[in-house]
């Protein structure tokens, strides 16, 4: 017996209803993955293309939402466009621009969120903020009209210190404001910041979190620990 369906139920009471829970079933096997929709569970997220495509077709029948929340090339872009409801994880120009590309060909506005490297560690990826003001300023985004950004997402440090994890979510919160208020003024669809994963969940509501991104607290260890 899984414990996937209580994992959820204890999480969804724990958080306010506004918050989208992404169960991150990565590396995890189908038969998790239908406990987890059984419980109700939509939103699921994975980091590798294939994976998600793999996925993707054996749960056709299902009605999921698939989020892109690890890095992405652009040669792979084309793979996922098509049926993706949110990417987490765009920290270039060149990726945006790829995004769009593919999105027009079959008359699709796909939702994204810009990625912020938030963390003291150098290994994670992701926007900082001179480099999205950059990037939103340019003619060439101005330009794009089969993309939409509906927020920010950043990964804290892997840390016992609660404090440091908390000034990353408050930086973020803080990006996420600015950027708000200098860019997406009049954009209701500008209204999501996700961070918060397994361990740092209740920091991440407590900071503004509106989408968590959970994995191993539904689903249980992953046989290869990846990040
Ligand atoms: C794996 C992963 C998660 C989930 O991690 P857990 O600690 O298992 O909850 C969240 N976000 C990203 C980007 C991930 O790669």
């Amino acid at each position: 017996m899984s414990n996937v369906k209580e994992n959820i139920e204890i999480l969804k009471q724990s958080i306010p209803e506004y918050v989208t829970i992404v169960a991150v079933s990565k590396t995890q096997p189908i038969d998790k993955l239908l406990d987890a929709i059984n419980a109700g569970q939509k939103d699921f997220g994975e980091n590798k293309v294939q994976e998600m495509m793999q996925k993707y077709e054996i749960l056709r029948n299902y009605d999921i939402n698939w989020h892109m929340i690890g890095h992405l090339q652009t040669n792979k872009v084309k793979y996922i466009v098509p049926f993706v409801k949110l990417i987490h994880s765009v920290d270039s120009l060149k990726l945006l621009n790829e995004i769009n590309k593919q999105s027009q060909k079959i008359n699709k506005i796909t939702n994204c969120l810009l990625q912020f490297h938030i963390a003291t560690e150098e290994t994670k990826f992701g926007l900082d903020f001179e480099e999205a003001v950059n990037l939103l300023e340019s003619k060439e985004f101005s330009d794009f009209k089969n993309v939409r950004i509906c927020g920010v997402m950043g990964m804290a440090t892997f840390t016992y210190d609660v404090n440091l994890v908390r000034k990353e979510f408050q930086n973020l919160k803080n990006i996420f404001d600015n950027l708000k208020n200098n860019f997406f003024q009049s954009m209701e669809y500008f209204s999501e910041i996700s961070m918060g994963m397994s361990g740092d969940w209740k920091i991440a509501i407590e900071e503004g979190s509106t989408i968590l991104r959970i994995g191993t607290a539904i689903f249980g260890e992953r046989n290869h620990k990846q990040t």
